[in-house]
């Protein structure tokens, strides 16, 4: 137990150092005051076809400019997935996850698009939105390099193994909050996550966790503690 302890503090560590490193992450704005005209814009956008998917070699330029480590760099696949857009139509996305989950992923977005109607705004890579602004433009992004909001805990999403789905209809509800400050949560609306939904179903049966079953919902989070757990010693903090 000792030796996973300081395993995961070490790699925190290095996180830390890499996120003070990062130009990228230095001079861009934290975003928030523009939210609920985003959200309309979003919500009334066919946002799907905005974006093209990016080629290998720039994924692996992107990771490396943000200063994401090596070691994890390499445990990273850019994955293509097909998913039905708020337009109806089949769009083409990429995931970023790690390699260990590469298969699942797949099997989750085949069954959501064969099994389900269930819309999605974009999935793409959450390096295409500046790093940050990925949920506001209600991106479903995967990998991303961070500590969770406001805590030194280290998200799944930094090793590769937690993906949000359409973060504007299925907030994160903060501390303090019954529901999402900016974003209303409507289970009724198309694109959100409630615990009848056939999507919540799929990513369960293929092994997933789901952030809408925590007393403090976070209804768009996904996750696979065991990667975390496996590879950099850190146990599950939430349930
Ligand atoms: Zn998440």
């Amino acid at each position: 137990m000792k030796d996973l302890d300081s395993k995961l503090k070490n790699f925190s560590k290095k996180l830390e150092n890499s996120l003070e490193e990062d130009k990228i992450n230095k001079s861009v704005l934290k975003s928030g005051a523009n939210i609920s005209k985003k959200m309309l814009d979003v919500l009334s956008s066919e946002q799907s076809s905005q974006f093209k998917p990016m080629t290998h070699d720039k994924f692996i330029k992107s990771l490396e400019e943000k200063k994401v480590l090596p070691e994890i760099i390499e445990k990273l696949s850019l994955v293509n997935v097909d998913y039905r857009g708020f337009d109806d139509d089949v769009h083409r996305g990429q995931v970023v996850i790690h390699k260990d989950l590469e298969a699942s992923i797949t099997r989750v977005f085949k069954r959501i698009l064969a099994e389900t109607n269930f819309p999605i705004a974009s999935v793409f890579p959450i390096s295409m939105f500046n790093w940050n602004s990925s949920s506001i433009s209600n991106n479903s992004g995967a990998f991303d390099w961070r500590f969770v909001s406001d805590s030194d805990e280290i998200s799944d999403h930094t090793f590769g193994a937690a993906i949000d789905i359409n973060p504007v209809q299925n907030p994160q509800v903060r501390e303090g909050y019954k529901n999402s400050p900016d974003f209303p949560y409507d289970p009724s609306k198309r694109g959100t996550l409630h615990k009848d939904s056939a999507v919540v179903k799929i990513f369960e049966e293929e092994g997933w966790k789901w952030g809408g079953r925590w007393d403090e919902k976070d209804w768009m989070h996904f996750y696979r503690p065991e990667i975390g757990e496996k590879y950099y010693g850190k146990t599950e903090m939430k349930e």
